[in-house]
C-alpha cells in the first residue's frame, strides 16, 4: 500500500487539538509484548526485528513519519509524528491479498483481474477467469479448490446476476492465507467494521 499527500492543506495553518488515542501498550503490528522501541519515537514498540522493520525500513535512517495509537471504537490510529512534506512518502507495505473491487458487474477474471468477454469459466470451479493459465494463477489458486469443492452449493451466475459476485472474494482469500500465518491472522482479528 502506497499513501501519498498530494495537497497541502491551503489557508491558515490552525493548531487543533486532536483526540489521538492512547499508547499501544505491545507491538504496533501484532499486539505481541512490546520488547523493542525505537530511538525516534520511543513510544512505538516492536515485538521483533520483523515489525520493527515495516516501521524503519534497513535502508532508512529514520523511520516512517507516524506513530501508532489506539482509540476506542475506531482502532488503531496513524498518527503524524512530525511536519510531513508535500508529495512525502510515509508508508509502503505489502499487501497481505488483493482481490478485484467487490462492485465490479461485468465478467473479470479471478486471476489477472482484467475484464473477460468470452464467458470463460475456470474448469475446477466455475467462477469467471481468462484462460488455464489464469484458472491456476497466483491469485486464483488461493480460493479455486475451496470453490471448486463447494461447486454444487454455489450458483454463480446467479450472484453475478444479483450483483454480488465479487463480493467474497478478497475477504475468503485474506482468511485462507491468514489461517496459515499466525501473525496475520492476529491482524485480521483485530480489523474493525467500518459502516
Ligand atoms: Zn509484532
Ligand atoms: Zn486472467
Ligand atoms: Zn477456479
Amino acid at each position: 500500500m502506497k499513501i501519498e499527500i498530494i495537497e497541502e492543506n491551503i489557508g491558515e495553518h490552525k493548531e487543533e487539538k486532536w483526540d489521538t488515542g492512547t499508547e499501544v501498550a505491545g507491538c504496533w503490528v501484532c499486539l505481541g509484548p512490546g520488547v523493542e522501541t525505537n530511538e525516534f519515537y520511543p513510544e512505538m514498540r516492536y515485538c521483533g526485528p520483523q515489525h520493527r522493520e515495516m516501521h524503519q525500513p534497513e535502508d532508512h535512517d529514520e523511520p516512517w513519519p507516524f506513530s501508532v495509537r489506539q482509540k476506542e471504537g475506531v482502532g488503531r490510529l496513524l498518527v503524524a509524528a512530525r511536519d510531513i512534506e508535500k508529495g512525502e512518502l510515509i508508508f509502503t507495505e505489502q499487501a497481505l491479498a488483493c482481490g478485484p473491487n467487490h462492485t465490479l458487474q461485468a465478467d473479470h477474471c479471478l486471476d489477472c483481474m482484467k475484464p473477460i468477454e468470452d464467458k470463460n469459466r475456470c474448469s475446477a470451479c466455475g467462477w469467471p477467469v481468462c484462460n488455464t493459465e489464469c484458472e491456476s494463477g497466483p491469485n486464483h489458486g488461493i480460493e479455486c479448490s475451496l470453490l471448486a469443492e463447494n461447486r454444487s452449493k454455489i450458483d454463480v451466475e446467479e450472484l453475478k446476476e444479483e450483483g454480488v459476485l465479487y463480493w467474497p472474494i478478497s475477504a475468503l482469500r485474506l482468511l485462507i492465507l491468514a489461517k496459515s500465518r499466525p501473525g496475520d491472522w492476529s491482524i485480521l482479528q483485530r480489523m474493525l467494521g467500518h459502516r
